[in-house]
């Protein structure tokens, strides 16, 4: 990736990070920042799109983006100019949570649209770019409901287990061109995905996770950023587990 002695800087790269106005998208774009890139977040509506600029401050983006629709991602691309990204991170995602009986077929739908088809849109977007520059990051968040399940979200589940084998099979697509794909899968993580969550449930979870507390967006953008760096050149394919130790894969 870049020339810079330091295994973690990110000078001269471009990263596009889904979802940057709040939870762990907004702290990856703030992070991915902090290390020298310059970062482009998504919003889904213009307000958030200038609150990310007005958070990040010169030298980064704010753009709006619905990344379930093809439009959106080929309007996004298509104002980039020559800004390709050399850092990819598919953050955006949702959660429409029921019992299978009582999901709702827009539920099933608009979770695997948002979640993984999102991936597939926007992953193809930036590849050509970097398949020129030979070199690229591609992030996916998935998640430990991907590996472990959980009852009442099988859109999202489903979803984010699709992430997993879709990281790898495009890992291996690229890999021979300076290109790496990985996927985090964050555990229990303070933000508004979770704060609806009962407080009876939200007891129940952080006491079965052995680090003893619930992780925090800055837990899920430390990994981002190694996995965005120099540093893990050699990492390819891969799913990091960044959840205190609830589940082991
Ligand atoms: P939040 O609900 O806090 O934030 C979701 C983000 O996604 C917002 O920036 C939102 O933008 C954006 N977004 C929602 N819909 C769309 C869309 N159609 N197109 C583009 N952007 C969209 O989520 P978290 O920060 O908690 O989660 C971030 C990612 O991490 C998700 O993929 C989630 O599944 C995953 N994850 C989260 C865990 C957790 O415990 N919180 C655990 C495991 C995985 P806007 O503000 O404009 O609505």
């Amino acid at each position: 990736m870049s020339n810079d002695s330091n295994l973690f800087s990110l000078d001269g790269e471009i990263a596009l990070v889904t979802g940057a106005t709040r939870g762990i998208g907004a702290e990856i774009a703030n992070q991915l920042a902090a290390a020298g890139a310059e970062v482009i977040g998504t919003a889904t509506t213009p307000d958030g799109a200038g609150e990310i600029v007005r958070r990040l401050g010169d030298g980064h983006a704010g753009r709006v983006l619905d990344a379930g629709s093809d439009q959106s991602v080929q309007a996004l691309m298509g104002g980039l100019g020559n800004r390709a990204p050399t850092i990819l991170v598919n953050n955006a995602g949702i959660a429409r949570d029921n019992l299978l009986l009582r999901m709702k077929p827009q539920d099933w739908q608009q979770v695997i649209n948002t979640n993984l088809s999102s991936a597939y849109r926007l992953c193809k977007a930036v590849l050509r770019g970097m398949l020129k520059a030979r070199r690229g990051r591609i992030i996916n968040l998935s998640s430990v409901v991907g590996m472990a399940g959980a009852a009442g979200q099988g859109n999202y589940a489903a979803a984010k287990a699709g992430l997993l084998g879709f990281t790898r099979a495009l890992a291996l697509e690229v890999a021979g061109r300076g290109i790496t794909v990985n996927a985090i899968a964050p555990g229990y993580i303070e933000t508004d995905m979770t704060a609806g969550v009962s407080a009876a449930r939200q007891e129940a979870v952080i006491g079965s996770i052995p680090a003893g507390r619930a992780g925090t967006p800055l837990d899920v953008a430390a990994a981002a950023v190694f996995l965005a760096s120099p540093a893990a050149a050699y990492v390819t394919g891969a799913t990091l587990h960044v959840n205190g130790g609830l589940w082991m894969g």
